[in-house]
């Protein structure tokens, strides 16, 4: 069964920690989009693994042609998902997996058919956010306000999201969103009833 998985949230929350042990338990299943940026690779971040690490011009390129399925400018980066790649790994059964901004989100509600379960990150406070970008030490003072405040915007569209995981404790997180994907897996309306009727039927 195929639907796609979208998670947001500001920078720094948590997100990639989370999908990151979604993917180590159901590798099989999952298709991680992989991001264009013209962002830089942060330390340890691997183009073609964590993004693909683009230019500006490559970018704006890649919109004329039509690569993508939805795209946002974030904190005075580009981001954008690829739509060949989305429609390939739905055309194979995956589960789609977009960590995307509330911008790209909206975008591929207007875009696409296909199911979508949305999941919105948040830490307990403003504070606590602030921590971990501090921690992971990858951003100026100034880009810190920016990410600070680009959360305070993006949580007016919690309501949009259907599900809301505070993280707080990484293993209850990493529970819930689990849970979610668990769920929605077992939905009678993404499943070939048919098919499991007719291999039913075989046994007797
Ligand atoms: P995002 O992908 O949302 O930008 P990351 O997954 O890179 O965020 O996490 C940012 C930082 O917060 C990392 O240093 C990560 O280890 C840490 N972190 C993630 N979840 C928790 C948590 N529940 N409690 C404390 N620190 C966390
Ligand atoms: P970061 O620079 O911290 O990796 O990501 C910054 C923000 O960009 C996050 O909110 C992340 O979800 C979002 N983002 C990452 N890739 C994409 C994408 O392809 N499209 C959109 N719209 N947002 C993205």
């Amino acid at each position: 069964m195929s639907f796609i998985l979208v998670i947001s949230g500001p920078s720094g929350v948590g997100k990639s920690t989370l999908l990151s042990k979604l993917f180590t338990e159901f590798k099989d299943e999952l298709y991680f989009s992989i991001s264009s940026t013209t962002r830089k690779p942060r330390n340890g971040e691997k183009d073609g693994e964590h993004y693909h690490f683009i230019t500006q011009d490559e970018f704006q390129q890649d919109i004329k042609n039509g690569y993508f399925l939805e795209w946002a400018l974030v904190h005075q980066n580009y981001y954008g998902t690829s739509l060949k790649q989305t429609q390939e790994a739905l055309s194979q059964g995956k589960i789609v997996i977009f960590d995307i901004d509330v911008q790209g989100f909206h975008q591929i509600v207007e875009k696409l058919d296909e199911k979508i379960v949305s999941v919105f990150i948040i830490t307990k406070d403003k504070e606590e956010l602030k921590k971990r970008l501090i921690k992971r030490n990858a951003d100026t003072i100034e880009h810190l306000e920016q990410r600070l405040e680009n959360a305070r915007l993006e949580m007016k569209e919690l309501d949009k999201y259907d599900y809301l995981i505070i993280n707080e404790n990484l293993e209850q997180s990493y529970e819930a969103l689990k849970s979610i994907l668990i769920t929605q897996k077992i939905r009678t309306d993404g499943q070939n009833l048919e098919q499991i009727r007719t291999l039913w039927n075989k046994g007797e």
